[in-house]
């Protein structure tokens, strides 16, 4: 399905911020190197979506990130609406993509896949250098999915925790070491940092996957204490669906100069 086309047809996206990179139409001009790009083609996405155009290149020079879209929830919240979606799928390819989401995951794994690369000689078990918080466990495993289907690309690892698993075997997977990018709910992120099944000393990379869902989960305290406890000049990507005052308030807080990137009729 043409996801690209159709999300930048129907949806409005709205920029600011000083100095922000120009958006990029096709996945060449993103200056992904081959591996990278042989795996985006090998999955079959032929275009960048409308907010990969925009935010990739923003991400990939250095800048902090608000982003504000309100796509992909059914999918991600309704099992049968998958179900109803694969069906349209099979009778009309464009009528999926309203349903299927932006593509932010991806948006921000690909520009931490390379922020990681340009770390040089990646020394094993010293904790992650990208951590990506999310509000629940289903979220936590599908970047997990869409994270791991790149970083093989560059052999990297990649772990997934949260509550309702088992902490021990949280625990050894990230005791064994060289996970590069770690994705989990805010307070089993904790839990294993408490553990010492990993810290955060290397954390350089920081993504806030749909902080509104996270705040309304009742995480903002553990949130806040992650964000307190990373480096200060670490590179931060928030996205929300919706922007009230206490999630404007944590964006303002964790990110420094961020380019604000808004989809559809929020913000
Ligand atoms: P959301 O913005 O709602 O978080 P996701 O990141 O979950 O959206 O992406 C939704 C789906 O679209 C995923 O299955 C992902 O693999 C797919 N996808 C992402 N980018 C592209 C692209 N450029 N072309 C085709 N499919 C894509
Ligand atoms: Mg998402």
């Amino acid at each position: 399905p043409d996801i690209a086309a159709l999300s930048e047809d129907r949806v409005h996206m709205h920029v600011s911020g000083a100095d922000v990179a120009k958006p990029c139409i096709s996945f060449a001009h993103f200056g992904f190197d081959d591996a990278l790009l042989d795996s985006i083609i090998k999955y079959g996405y032929s275009e960048p979506t409308g907010i990969q155009k925009q935010a990739v290149p923003v991400a990939l020079s250095g800048r902090d990130i608000i982003g504000i879209a309100k796509t992909g929830k059914l999918v991600n919240e309704n099992k049968n609406f998958v179900i109803l979606v694969l069906f349209i799928r099979i009778l009309d390819d464009q009528l999926v993509v309203v349903y299927l989401g932006s593509g932010k995951t991806a948006a921000f794994i690909w520009p931490m896949l390379v922020h990681i690369m340009d770390q040089g000689e990646l020394d094993k078990g010293e904790g992650s250098i990208g951590l990506i918080l999310a509000p629940t466990r289903e979220l936590a495993n599908q970047i997990y999915i869409e994270a791991k289907k790149f970083a093989k690309s560059y052999s990297l690892r990649v772990a997934a925790v949260y509550g309702g698993a088992s902490k021990m075997d949280q625990f050894k997977e990230l005791r064994s070491g060289g996970v590069e990018i770690l994705v989990g709910t805010p307070g089993r992120l904790i839990d294993m940092v408490k553990m010492k099944a990993t810290n955060f000393r290397r954390v350089s990379f920081l993504v806030l996957d749909e902080a509104d869902r996270m705040f309304d989960l009742g995480f903002e305290p553990q949130v806040r204490s992650i964000c307190d406890n990373l480096r200060p000049d670490r590179q931060t990507l928030l996205f929300s669906a919706t922007f009230p005052k206490k999630v404007e308030r944590l964006a303002r807080e964790v990110t420094v100069e961020p380019v604000r990137i808004s989809i559809g009729n929020v913000g």
